[in-house]
This record gives structure tokens, C-alpha cells and sequence, in this order.
């Protein structure tokens, strides 16, 4: 989820990074939210796209791979990332209609503060007024009447978000490599392993299914494994954390009133909750976005940490009373794939021009997927 501010990265703010022909061939390796979408997006310009991933789209090891994840253009002052979900929330919409499949639930985002400031809210009010998306403010009296359910006798007033919401985040995925495939493009099941770098260009990529792959440009959008891939680059760069998500049962009686509430965002607390109540009916899901303890993507066990559970206990149980013995239905462990400073990357390999790295999604990419991939596809692609 990662509620940061920061400022915005540069490379996406440069006019080209790389300037690929319409008629050149690209291999991307991760078919997660980063490089399915950019995946589909380069195709759909005209290259030649070959798509591979170790373990297929939306797996269970990969960041991409839960039920759902919240979209909110909130991002305090920072408008390059506010600008992106708007777009992103448009591509969104426009391609669960194409392929008929519900991916985005329009339920809210319901942002609850304990201070009378919250920068990370109050900055993006400017944008969202420029953007016609505006927030409602929402005094202790009203946030009370409207979501009964929430305990607000620590908080200041709350701020609703009516064009955020939910996505379904593996179904999605899966979704971006089937229209991928459907366009045109080719996917490999396999892992791939980058060949040597000869003149400033990767030569191939070696795929564990005994095929080696050429192309123009390698796109490397490969999550938490971004630092095995590259260890002598992005070891330190791109670090892998354990996170959990919760999910909760909640009360027989009241199941439609906890389901109706928005995605919401305890935005001043300690370790950053945040929830997607009706969360595909699986359960009332509790994120935990303070970093975790180090974690390798491929061999970690995907076991909640007792500490952690036990402090998420008391904190739902504290904003939610309703859910004081509320019983765990199912938990996840996902791995952040942590930029330094949260940024996106989006660079060339210091020794190959043709290896560009995608990656760094660090808790909030998600939801940027779509427009993202779109991003990329024009820094790449001549126009
Ligand atoms: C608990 C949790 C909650 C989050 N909440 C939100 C949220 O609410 N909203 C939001 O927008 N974002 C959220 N995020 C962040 C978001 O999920 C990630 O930023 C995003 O999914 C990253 O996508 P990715 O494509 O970079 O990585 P991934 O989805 O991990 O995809 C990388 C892919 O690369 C493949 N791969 C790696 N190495 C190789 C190789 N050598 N050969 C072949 N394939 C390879 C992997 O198999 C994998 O499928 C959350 C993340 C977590 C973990």
C-alpha cells in the first residue's frame, strides 16, 4: 500500500530513454503488473514482444499475486504519481469493459487522520480539484454517522476519496497476459538468466526451458528478484521485505455493513493499516505496510509472524470494536520489492544499453500498472 511522499523519479520525467523502431523486438521477463502491462503496451505499438516468467502471471510468490489492491491517487504533494493513477484509473476502466471482467470496485478511499494537518491528504487536495475528482472532507460528527463501524475517538476528522477503491489484483494479472497473448505477443513459462554483455548490449537471455532468446531490448521487470537478477547493480537497490495482509472474519449478523465500507487508510498511526473490507469476499483484509524483516522471494515460507499478528490484533480490534474476536480466514505473505526511496526505477544497466530495468514498486505500484506500462512504452518507442 506505502503511503509515502516523495519526490518525483527522473528518469520518467526525461523525454526517451531508450529509442527502439516500431519494428523491433523486445523481451520482457515478469509478467507481473509491471511487465505484463508494459508487455501489452509495447505490442500494441508494434514491437515484436516476447513475454516470460518463471512461475506465470499473478503467482502466489509474487508481489502481484493477491486478491486485491487499493488505488488512490493520493500522494501528498508528489503530482507525477497523482497524474499517473488518474490515467491508470482511466486504462483500468476502459479494459475490464474491453474484456468483460470486473477488476475495479468503485467503493472509496476513506482516509482517517488524526491530525487537524495531514500533508500526505491535504497536498493532493490541489490536484484533486484540477483533476475534477474532488475529496470530501468529513468532521468527526459525519465520519461517526457514516461508518458506525469505525472507532474515531483518536481521530480528527477523515477525508473520502469517492474515486479510488479496489482492484482484483491476480485476477488482473492474469487478465493483462491473456489479452497479451490474444493480441499477438508470445509467453514462456521458464526462468530466465541474462547472457553476457559484450560492446555495451546483452548478447541473450538463456530460458530454463533450453531456449535462448535475442532481441533489440530486454525489459527486466522482475519484482523482488530484481536484485538476484543483477546482484552486481541492483543488489543493494532493490530490497526484498516480508509483509502481511489479514483477512478477518467478520460478525454473521453484519457481513453487508463491514462488506459496503470503503478501502480505508489509518494514515497516522505507527505501522501504516490499511483495509479493503469486502475484499472479494474473502475476508475483511488488514495490510500492514510498515517494512517487515528481510525476505528471499523464491525460498521464503509464507508464515504470518506472531508479533506482527498480535499487534494487528489490537489495532482492529481498537478501530473496528466490532471485530474484537473477529477469527483470522486467511493471511498472506507478500515480498515489497523496495526502491530506496519508494520510487519507481525505470533505467538502463550502467554496462548495457539495451537492458532496462523496471521495478521498484515498493509497496504501492499496483495500481499503477496500466498507465505505467504505457509510460514506459513511450520513453521507449519512437513516436
Ligand atoms: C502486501 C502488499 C500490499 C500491497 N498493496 C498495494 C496496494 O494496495 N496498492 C498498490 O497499488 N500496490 C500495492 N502493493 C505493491 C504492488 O503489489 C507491487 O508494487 C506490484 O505488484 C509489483 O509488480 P511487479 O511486476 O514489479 O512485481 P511482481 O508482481 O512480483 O512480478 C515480478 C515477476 O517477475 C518474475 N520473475 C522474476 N525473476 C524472473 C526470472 N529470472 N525469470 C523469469 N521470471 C522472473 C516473477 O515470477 C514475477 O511473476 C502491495 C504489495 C504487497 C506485497
Amino acid at each position: 500500500m506505502a503511503a509515502n511522499t516523495f519526490a518525483p523519479p527522473a528518469a520518467f520525467l526525461q523525454p526517451q530513454l531508450v529509442l527502439l523502431p516500431r519494428t523491433a523486438s523486445v523481451v520482457v521477463v515478469g509478467a507481473g503488473a509491471f511487465g505484463g502491462w508494459t508487455a501489452l503496451h509495447l505490442l500494441r505499438r508494434g514491437i515484436h514482444v516476447t513475454l516470460v516468467d518463471a512461475w506465470g502471471p499473478g503467482h502466489s510468490r509474487s508481489s502481484s499475486g493477491d486478491e486485491t489492491r487499493v488505488i488512490r491517487s493520493t500522494y501528498g504533494s508528489n503530482r507525477f504519481y497523482f497524474d499517473l493513477n488518474v490515467r491508470a484509473l482511466e486504462l483500468w476502466k476502459e479494459s475490464e469493459k474491453k474484456w468483460n471482467k470486473k477488476l475495479f470496485h468503485n467503493v472509496g478511499v476513506l482516509w482517517l487522520c488524526y491530525q487537524e494537518s495531514t500533508p500526505l491528504v491535504d497536498d493532493s487536495v490541489p490536484f484533486t480539484k484540477a483533476h475534477g475528482m474532488p475529496y470530501e472532507y468529513l468532521e468527526l460528527k459525519e465520519l461517526r454517522r457514516r461508518y458506525p463501524l469505525v472507532n474515531t475517538d483518536d481521530l480528527h476528522h477523515g477525508w473520502f476519496d469517492p474515486f479510488g477503491g479496489y482492484l482484483m489484483a491476480r485476477e488482473s494479472t492474469r487478465a493483462v497476459a491473456e489479452a497479451f497473448v490474444q493480441e499477438g505477443g508470445t509467453f514462456l513459462q521458464a526462468h530466465a538468466q541474462p547472457g553476457n554483455i559484450r560492446n555495451g548490449k546483452l548478447e541473450d537471455i538463456t530460458l530454463s526451458i533450453g531456449v535462448k532468446l535475442q532481441a533489440d531490448a530486454y525489459v527486466f521487470a522482475c519484482g523482488s528478484w530484481m536484485g538476484q537478477v543483477f546482484p552486481e547493480v541492483l543488489k543493494n537497490v532493490i530490497t526484498c521485505t516480508k509483509q502481511e495482509a489479514y483477512y478477518f472474519g467478520v460478525p454473521q449478523a453484519d457481513s453487508e455493513s463491514y462488506d459496503a465500507m470503503p478501502a480505508w487508510v489509518d494514515v497516522d498511526g505507527n505501522d501504516y493499516y490499511y483495509g479493503i473490507p469486502g475484499n472479494a469476499s474473502r475476508g475483511f483484509k488488514l495490510g500492514v505496510d510498515r517494512r517487515g524483516e528481510s525476505f528471499d522471494p523464491t525460498y521464503g515460507e509464507r508464515l504470518a509472524n506472531p508479533q506482527v499478528l498480535e499487534r494487528a490484533r489490537k489495532f482492529i480490534a481498537h478501530r473496528f470494536p466490532g471485530l474484537k474476536n473477529a477469527p483470522l480466514v486467511e493471511n498472506r505473505v507478500c515480498p515489497y520489492e523496495n526502491s530506496p526511496d519508494g520510487n519507481f526505477i525505470f533505467d538502463k544497466h550502467p554496462e548495457a544499453s539495451n537492458i532496462i530495468f523496471l521495478g521498484g514498486g515498493s509497496g504501492h505500484g499496483f495500481k499503477h500498472g496500466p498507465a505505467l506500462g504505457e509510460h514506459v512504452t513511450n520513453l521507449m518507442v519512437e513516436r
